[in-house]
């Protein structure tokens, strides 16, 4: 029989797919001997069983009711029992941590007669009312569907009938006046009554949990984090502990390290009387963690201790959730902690050195994503100016964009590409869109472990919180700082996420240190730290890695930076770049060429560009490498506009005057090669056996170029490859011109020109041929761009922006599969080409130059199969480096 309810001692934290992220680590700290109010956990199954079919599984009830009553037992006392009611917490928790976006409901057991059993047991009323209160709240907007403002409002309205500003500040009768305002607001609201049933409360807080699995805004996040749909959450119940039974109690969040640097430290926040959700949500500020050494050195020790043993269990940087009731402390959460990552590599590093984790460890504790980000832009220090404000800095990084004051107006200006930082007193889950649309967050409350800080942190979104000296104006749309300066909505701010600090203006911007560090090596001031981590990582993975890196790169300045941010030589230089700007007329003169003796002339024009142009680029890769692609675009795209044209030639023609008779040859010559579906028309391989003499000049270029480095002295190492072929046949054609042309140019300089010549596998049938293909070819390389174009049937230039949102909306994929290979499909040719290409030719060399060769998830699957080397951008090199040797680990 299938079991959907586990105890905490029964659980561990290599069960998170079955007991959630938060159950399986309650029960790992349980397991510790931590002290960890007692509980149980509903499985992720309970919850794909009920959101399947609408209803419990059955024997669900039995198992809860048997565990709530061996809870009951110890505790001594019953849920919600009227003289000293047990009470108990309802928590979320999904394999994967979703901060905030799911339900909690804490409180549950209190109703109108247990509140005075409360009261009367904890000798405090207003504690006892508090807790009823926030019950009321909590189970009113998540169970019962009313909207929180409502009871924000009765607050508020409460606070300022009263005059005090602080909800500590309320009193007990208050606080029942508020009860019954609330309860009210529930029946006008629902036209139902707040159940007094203890077990009602239970149950339908259960579901509620359940459902909100597909809550409107979990759906957005798990999309955004690329988390599947279908896993469900399960639901921890457990004995609630008070950390609102006045100044001896309190709750925090701690994290082992600083998130956002990695460093060592004691950071988290604290507030004293008060429950969790009150740190995390901003309503008060919080005191930093170290003031709680004052106000209760025992707790203190006591957690310091524990923070250590969860560090040293989990070998990594955990965050904690605790409470502290009357001097006892209590541990509510751990799980490894979202960091920055800056935070990640200086942690992994670290970690290394204390001997916690190998270096392989360490390794797989970084990402190229993580080390893309560290290679983003920083501000100019010295362009600045002086501050709007400052804050606590959050989640690193430069942002500039215009103001905005709430989620609505972020998504709304956003979508029409303006670049916006999302300006709130502290943010809610109800703002996640909004901080998804922004380049940056920017609060006025909370800390580094508010909302704001963890979400951002996640998405590597700039932030910076806890901006005090700023008042937000929601309603009126502006902030002031702390002089007076009004900011209104729509004024450009740059955000500094690493300094915590706002300036006025788009401050410009300068490469980071790590970008510093790949052009120049180490010995930079500042950030050492950071970079010192981050050469520690690439230079593991390249120790370890199996695939080799190359660059895509098309002019001698690329080669050289490709170098030093350690390509291994081009993986593709392509040449249509040298037939645009003054060369445009040559090309011209080539297309309209009447005679061959004309296009010859053309021809022979072009011929010493590219070669200057490709002695360039093998001087700057000296030793390594460089395959130069045969021009791959159809001709027409080198011709000038058609509607340009045709509108000149008219208004000439209006103005009673003879038009020009080249635009007219011009416009002659871009009908006749007016393509409907360019990207299936004459390009690639189709250009060289159909255009006479093209192949023959770009091959001799490349045969003389080589020639040029050879006697200068260097080590020129060409590549010659043939896009879009489909059939060997044509492969063969072109490969017997190449190599005339070889020989013809060696024997003329009197040098050996041993130039391989291989192909690109762009197109399905190319793939499914490729035995027969690599008779003719001495290498592979794929160009998985073209392949996923034609594999799909996808004009990827049409489909990003029509239909693409849809499908991802829909779930159709997860990531667009231009960016990450699509493993099950285009992949499965990239496994089929490699096989039976080697199974012609075992030496066959194999790489890939399309846009995935810079995709970390890609990497791994090019790692997997059997790949020699991966191409990508420059700036993408650090990257794949970094990611070829995680996927070997
Ligand atoms: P989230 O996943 O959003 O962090 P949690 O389930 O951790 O939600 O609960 C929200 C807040 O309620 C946390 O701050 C936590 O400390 C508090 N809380 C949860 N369970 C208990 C409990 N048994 N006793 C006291 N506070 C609790
Ligand atoms: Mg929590
Ligand atoms: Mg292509």
């Amino acid at each position: 029989m299938v079991r959907y309810v586990y105890d905490f001692t029964e659980g561990g934290r290599d069960m998170a797919g079955l007991l959630g992220g938060k159950g399986s680590n309650l029960a790992e700290m349980t397991r510790l001997g931590l002290p960890v109010p007692p509980g149980f956990t509903l499985t992720t199954e309970a919850c794909r069983a009920f959101l399947a079919t609408g209803s419990e599984p059955a024997g669900l009830w039995g198992e809860v009711s048997a565990h709530l009553s061996a809870l009951e037992a110890s505790a001594g006392r019953v849920l919600g029992q009227p003289d000293d009611p047990l009470l108990l917490s309802v928590r979320s928790g999904a394999k994967f941590s979703m901060p905030g976006m799911m339900e909690t409901i804490l409180d549950i057991g209190l109703n109108d007669g247990s509140v005075l059993g409360l009261a009367k047991v904890s000798g405090s009323e207003r504690f006892a009312w508090d807790s009823y209160r926030r019950l009321v709240q909590m189970f009113g907007a998540t169970v019962m569907g009313v909207d929180s403002s409502h009871f924000e409002q009765a607050l508020t309205l409460l606070k300022d009938l009263r005059g005090v500003e602080e909800d500590t500040h309320l009193t007990a009768s208050d606080l029942a006046e508020l009860v019954e305002t609330y309860k009210n607001l529930i029946h006008l609201e629902t036209g139902d009554r707040f159940p007094q049933s203890p077990a009602e409360q239970l149950r339908r807080a259960v579901l509620a949990v359940f459902e909100s699995w597909n809550g409107e805004r979990a759906r957005l996040y798990r999309r955004r984090e690329h988390i599947a749909d279908d896993l469900g959450t399960a639901v921890n119940v457990q004995r609630m502990v008070f950390g609102n039974l006045g100044a001896d109690s309190g709750s925090g969040v701690a994290f082992t390290r600083d998130p956002a640097t990695g460093r060592r430290g004691l950071y988290g926040d604290y507030l004293p009387d008060a429950q969790g959700e009150d740190v995390v949500a901003g309503i008060r500020n919080t005191v930093p963690l170290a003031e709680l050494r004052r106000l209760d050195a025992a707790s203190y020790d006591r957690l310091r201790a524990h923070m250590r043993t969860l560090e040293r269990h989990y070998r990594d940087l955990c965050d904690i959730e605790f409470t502290i009731e009357r001097g006892t402390l209590w541990m509510l959460q751990t799980r490894v902690g979202k960091r920055t990552a800056e935070a990640a590599f200086v942690l992994a590093a670290e970690l290394a050195d204390e001997g916690l984790i190998t270096p392989d460890e360490a390794l797989a504790r970084v990402s190229g994503e993580g080390l893309a980000r560290l290679m983003f832009p920083r501000f100019d220090a010295s362009a600045t100016g002086t501050a709007l404000a400052r804050g606590v800095p959050a989640s690193p990084g430069a942002a500039v964009g215009t103001v905005v004051f709430d989620s609505a107006q972020a998504v709304h200006r956003a979508a029409v590409g303006e670049k916006v930082v999302l300006v709130r007193q502290e943010t809610t889950p109800d703002d996640l869109p909004g901080m998804i649309a922004a380049q940056a967050v920017l609060t006025s409350r909370g800390g580094k472990t508010s909302h704001a800080a963890v979400v951002a942190r996640g998405m590597g979104k700039v932030c910076v919180c806890g901006a005090e000296e700023l008042t937000v104006n929601t309603d009126a749309r502006r902030f002031t700082t702390a002089d007076g300066t009004v900011v209104e909505e729509g004024t450009v701010v740059s955000v500094d996420g690493s300094a915590g600090a706002v300036y006025p203006g788009s401050v410009p911007l300068v490469d980071s240190a790590v970008i510093r560090y790949l052009e120049d090596g180490p010995g930079d001031e500042g950030a050492q730290g950071t970079v010192d981590a981050v050469a520690r990582a690439l230079s593991r993975a390249d120790t370890v890695r199996r695939l080799e890196v190359r660059a895509n790169a098309d002019t001698p300045e690329d080669a050289a930076r490709a170098r030093r941010f350690g390509a291994q030589g081009i993986g593709l230089c392509r040449t249509e770049h040298m037939f645009l700007g003054e060369r445009r007329k040559l090309v011209e003169q080539m297309i309209l060429a009447g005679t061959d003796a004309e296009r010859d002339r053309a021809l022979a024009d072009l011929l010493p560009l590219q070669r200057r142009d490709f002695a360039g680029i093998l001087e700057a890769m000296d030793g390594l490498p460089v395959t130069i692609r045969l021009l791959d675009p159809p001709l027409h795209e080198f011709l000038p506009d058609r509607t340009e044209l045709a509108v000149r030639i008219a208004t000439a023609q209006a103005r009673g005057e003879e038009p020009d008779a080249h635009d007219v040859e011009l416009l002659g010559a871009v009908n006749r090669m007016h393509e409907e579906n360019p990207m299936l028309g004459l390009r690639g391989v189709r250009l060289g056996l159909v255009v006479p003499g093209l192949v023959t000049m770009q091959v001799r270029a490349i045969g003389e170029a080589v020639t040029e480095r050879l006697l200068a002295g260097g080590a020129p190492q060409a590549e010659i490859m043939v896009p879009l072929v489909g059939d060997v046949r044509e492969l063969r054609l072109v490969r017997a011109e190449v190599q005339r042309v070889l020989a013809e140019t060696s024997r003329a300089a009197g040098v050996v020109l041993d130039c391989p010549v291989g192909t690109m596998i762009e197109l399905p049938r190319a793939a499914l041929t490729a035995g027969r293909i690599a008779e003719e070819a001495e290498f592979f390389s794929f160009g998985t761009n073209d392949l996923t174009q034609t594999t799909w049937g996808f004009s990827r230039d049409d489909v990003e922006a029509e239909f693409f949102s849809a499908y991802l909306d829909k779930g159709v994929f997860s990531t667009s599969p231009f960016e990450t290979l699509d493993r099950e499909g285009v992949g499965r040719l990239v496994g089929i080409a490699v096989a039976e290409g080697r199974a012609t030719r075992p030496d066959l060399k194999i790489g890939v130059c399309g846009e995935h060769g810079g995709d970390p998830d890609s990497v791994h699957f090019f790692h997997t199969a059997g790949l020699d080397y991966v191409s990508c951008s420059p700036f993408r090199v650090p990257v794949a480096r970094l990611e070829a040797g995680r996927a070997a680990l």
